[in-house]
């Protein structure tokens, strides 16, 4: 095989990288501590030795006091909780939060001073008395109580079980890139300095304790056998009620060599099971613990397997485990699932389903974080994504052992994540500190794409080469602080091939990778292929040419653009040459080129209702479509979609169905197309909806009923402004949209016998709005001009949720202002586009809401009204409460401290009376009980108080004793845009 390629040249220069680690500071710490679990506080006392190996000399050293990112709304903690939408801490009482306190620092005998800042209560800076030369070590000593917080985040409590963790102070790492402060947060990790721990815990004898390292007390160790040996309970009902305490105190101490963190877990429920293996490498005999609820026996059951199996696979790739112990709990901890500290992890109940996944990925952290010390707040995806590339080669080889036949599926749901993040360019790059990720991100960058990318350079170099180069790397750098670039210099020694476009591109990249065989011609035994890579990044790509009898693989070296590679060899009964699964591309429905087909890269796949985007096809989805208003009556028909994830750039969805009341055909459908330019602009749509249906009925000296139809075509560009950043809970766009709609009228002859002839409207619409969805008092608002060849109009809105300090407990008003210009002098026309003060479905000529009986005057399908224009809630079928010139409204609603899905609402709206000689100012109101259903989806409102005006029409209209009935009124919010489907149920997901 030879290569022709677009050649692209490398310098191989890597800066400040090392093969081998340089100085690293030294911490070794002495803790004792007393846990009260009456009052959920720990008392302690701490003394570590500092040990100087850094060429600098030190005057003071930070020290994490992480307990007290629970210590307020300002800590860096709680504001990421916020940003993220999580309010359970914000709404906490000060009884439920955390800290630590009665600090008093001595450093060898002498009293030190510490200061931290306001916003960073969990960073200290600790002035030394004398200054810390090369080469030399301190002691610092220093009491500390810990208040435990209830569970909000790693360190917590739940009743009685405890989660003892980022607990005690703990100095910052100091290396060659300086001092790394770390603020306690919730999606974002730590960073911490190597050395031995001793540490004895005394509480209430019935606690069980897993802890980080090895518990020296033989008493202990021969009580936690016995519990080991006991059968399991029969009577396994989880309960929240907790055993008493009992009066006896025991102290329990541990002890670890070569860690950089120590936590600890206590419960007085757990059943523990016990197991041996030996780790590969260095035939060390490893005891396995796991301790878990008698609720949870049933999965927990195989949890000491799963830790087994980390030992021998992790052992086996990467390099041998050097603890004694290595344990897994089962707690409340909310961490995503589960959570690592050296030799402990604990794992929470929303793990439950996928257990043996959620151990071997913690466990794994054993590696990746414990013995390979990375910064895991600046290079989150040295840890979390090299341990979940190994955390699936672990679940796929247990697989392959238990089903002979397995195969990879094409694509994990997780890694859709990632794929759609890219399609609708939300995705970030993966080396960048934890900070910059959006919640989402966290987790479909750093974990995901960092697999899949990963499992992409692993096939380039071949998987002998790369496992040699991460045993090197695990080596070297055991026990230290590795850097992305300490990783690159060491698997680039152990293969020719460069390797730089990883490090330098798939890392740091947010575009698409996305790669295209364009052509391929045959000559005999040669076959000359021309690739492309979209992706915008230089990168290799691996291509399978399928053959009768055999498949061929060959790698395009890394090259952007096009490339043309002559493969000789190949049997030239060829029929597709493929991209290979193991690269990453987003784009799979250009995947393959085949010989033999009309259209070589393109084929259609038929699927039914929804489904997975990642098929080397272009996909139509069908399912049946139903519908109803109150003319076409019941609707059924089929629905045609490409919606799918990750989502298409071109993406349609059509409906025909058929009405069994109008008798007739009806239709609903859009087509659109997205643009990411990502200048001002982060996404440009062109869309087109159009529907079709029923709007009115005339049964009059008829019959049987003729139906008035409408057909609507809108066309709309929507422009959505790029944020300075992913994480910003502002969308601001601008949408220009024209509507070209038909409509039915009757007319009636003489004898009032009803005909039907069309009308043909146009308008134009422009709308810029701009939306802050920020966790605490949300607001939006837009102006929006329309106009029609007869009127024009100004519609301007605001609504703000005002939060009470109470989780969902709001007061929601909402002001809106409208301008009304005619440009037809003669009303009977122009009264249609009047302005109003309760809006029903009458008043929507644009065709926009989705209403079940448009010209209804009676019937539950007469009550619907929408939040538009004056927002009153009083259905009127006359000119009461229409406008001509101005109208202004306010509407305030508020939730009640009850729990009940119910508000209280007040609307008052002032305008220009047009039936007044004139113009007269008037002012219209109402006000009741609302009841919201399914957030808010569907609103139901009663109204206890209204203008005369209101109940005179009700009156006169309806009669005294239907009045009532008839002011009930409903509306619904549907979603905004059926292009968006896959979109916002992603984002609902995410919430
Ligand atoms: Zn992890």
């Amino acid at each position: 095989m030879k290569h022709f390629l677009l050649f692209i040249s490398f310098t191989f220069y890597i800066a400040s990288a090392y093969t081998q680690p340089q100085w690293q500071q030294k911490v070794n710490t002495i803790i004792g501590v007393t846990l009260d679990d009456k009052s959920n506080f720990l008392y302690g006392y701490e003394e570590f030795t500092y040990t100087n190996s850094s060429p600098d000399t030190l005057r003071y050293i930070f020290i994490h006091l992480w307990a007290n990112g629970y210590l307020n709304d300002h800590t860096p903690f709680a504001k990421q909780k916020d940003a993220f939408g999580d309010t359970k801490f914000y709404y906490s009482k000060t009884s439920d939060r955390g800290y630590i306190d009665s600090l008093q620092f001595v450093v060898d005998g002498k009293n030190a001073d510490y200061n931290s800042s306001a916003n960073t209560p969990d960073i200290a800076r600790l002035d030394l008395p004398y200054p810390l030369l090369p080469g030399k070590e301190i002691k610092i000593s220093t009491p500390f109580r810990v208040k435990i917080p209830i569970v909000f985040s790693r360190l917590g409590h739940s009743g009685q079980a405890y989660f003892i963790s980022q607990w005690f102070p703990k100095p910052a790492v100091y290396d060659t890139k300086g001092w790394h402060l770390l603020p306690y947060l919730d999606y974002g990790e730590f960073f911490s300095e190597y050395g031995s721990y001793d540490v004895t815990i005394t509480l209430p004898k019935n606690y069980i304790v897993m802890a980080t390292g090895n518990c020296t007390n033989k008493e202990e160790n021969e009580w936690l056998d016995s519990l080991a040996a006991t059968p399991l309970p029969s009577d396994t009902l989880y309960s929240r009620s907790y055993p008493a305490s009992s009066n006896t105190m025991k102290s329990l101490h541990f002890h670890e060599d070569r860690v950089h963190d120590f936590a600890w877990f206590a419960d007085k429920r757990w059943i523990v099971r016990k197991d041996t293996v030996t780790s590969p490498g260095n035939q060390q005999l490893v005891t396995a613990y796991a301790a878990f609820l008698p609720a949870h026996q049933e999965k927990w059951l195989k949890a000491t397997n799963y830790l087994k199996t980390t030992v021998a696979h992790y052992g086996k790739w990467v390099g041998p485990y050097e603890y004694k112990t290595i344990k897994a709990v089962e707690g409340d901890m909310l961490a995503g699932g589960g959570m690592e500290y050296p030799t402990v992890t604990i794992i929470d109940r929303s793990a439950l389903s996928m257990l043996q996944t959620t151990v071997v990925h913690e466990a794994g952290h054993n590696w990746f974080y414990g013995m390979l010390g990375t910064n895991e707040r600046d290079h989150a995806w040295m840890d979390e994504g090299i341990n979940t590339f190994y955390e699936q080669k672990t679940d796929q080889a247990i697989k392959k052992d238990s089903i002979p036949s397995f195969q990879k599926k094409a694509t994990d749901l997780n890694d859709l994540l990632y794929y759609e993040a890219v399609a609708i360019h939300n995705d970030q790059a993966i080396d960048q500190t934890a900070i910059n990720f959006t919640k989402l991100n966290y987790g479909a960058d750093v974990y995901y794409k960092t697999a899949l990318m990963l499992r992409w350079l692993e096939s380039y170099m071949g998987e002998k080469a790369f496992e040699d180069g991460m045993h090197e790397y695990y080596a070297t750098w055991r026990y230290h602080h590795p850097y992305p670039e300490d990783l690159q210099a060491i698997l680039q020694k152990h293969t020719n091939k460069n390797i730089d476009w990883f490090f330098s591109g798939a890392l740091h990249t947010d575009k698409k990778v996305d790669f295209k065989v364009t052509d391929v011609h045959t000559h005999g035994q040669q076959v000359d292929i021309s690739v492309k890579n979209n992706s915008g990044i230089v990168a290799p790509v691996k291509l399978e040419i399928h053959g009768k009898d055999k498949t061929t693989y060959c790698w395009v070296p890394p090259f952007n653009g096009r490339a043309e590679m002559d493969s000789v060899g190949v049997d030239d009964t060829w029929s597709s040459v493929k991209i290979a699964d193991e690269i990453p591309d987003a784009k799979t429905d250009n995947n393959v080129y085949r010989r033999n087909a009309l259209f070589h890269t393109f084929k259609l796949a038929l699927r039914p209702i929804f489904g997975s985007n990642r098929i080397n096809a272009d996909k139509l989805f069908y399912s049946p479509a139903f519908g109803y208003n109150h003319y076409d009556g019941f609707m059924v028909g089929i629905l045609l979609h490409d919606l799918t994830i990750p989502e298409n750039r071109f993406r349609f969805a059509i409906a025909p169905m058929y009405g069994t009341g109008s008798n007739s055909f009806a239709f609903a459908g859009s087509v659109g197309y997205f643009w990411y330019p990502g200048n001002l602009f982060k996404e440009i749509l062109l869309q087109i909806d159009a529907k079709s249906f029923k709007y009115a009925q005339a049964d009059l000296n008829l019959n049987k009923p003729i139906y008035a139809g409408y057909t609507k075509v809108a066309p709309f560009l929507e422009f959505t402004f790029n944020e300075h950043n992913l994480l910003s809970p502002v969308r601001r766009t601008l949408t220009l949209k024209t509507y070209n709609i038909t409509e039915d009228v009757f007319a009636y002859s003489s004898d009032s016998i009803p005909s039907l002839h069309q009308q043909q409207k146009s308008y134009g619409l422009v709308r810029y709005k701009h939306d802050n969805t920020r966790a605490y008092n949300p607001f939006d608002y837009s102006i929006e001009t329309q106009m029609g060849e007869d009127f024009a109009k100004i519609n301007a809105e605001a609504n703000i949720r005002i939060d009470y300090f109470k989780k969902d407990k709001a007061l929601y008003a909402r002001f809106y202002a409208g301008k009304f210009i005619a440009i037809n002098n003669d009303p009977a026309i122009v009264q249609r586009y009047y302005l109003n003060s309760t809006f029903i479905a009458a008043n929507d000529y644009l065709y926009d809401g989705t209403y079940y009986g448009r010209t209804q005057t009676s019937g539950v399908d007469a009550q619907q009204i929408s939040m538009q224009e004056g927002g009153l809630k009083i259905p009127t079928q006359n000119n009461i409460g229409r406008s001509d010139n101005y109208m202004l409204a306010l509407n305030l609603k508020s939730d009640l401290p009850i729990n009940l899905p119910i508000r209280l609402f007040v609307d008052v709206c002032n305008y220009a009376d047009p039936s007044s000689p004139n113009g007269n100012s008037k002012i219209l109101y109402d006000g009741g009980i609302e009841f919201h259903l399914s957030k808010d989806a569907l609103l139901v409102t009663i109204p206890l108080i209204m203008s005369d005006n209101f109940i005179n029409y009700l009156d006169n209209t309806f009669g005294a004793s239907n009045a009532f009935g008839r002011s009930i009124t409903f509306s619904m919010k549907l979603s905004s845009n059926w292009l968006r489907f896959t979109e916002e149920v992603l984002k609902d997901a995410e919430k």
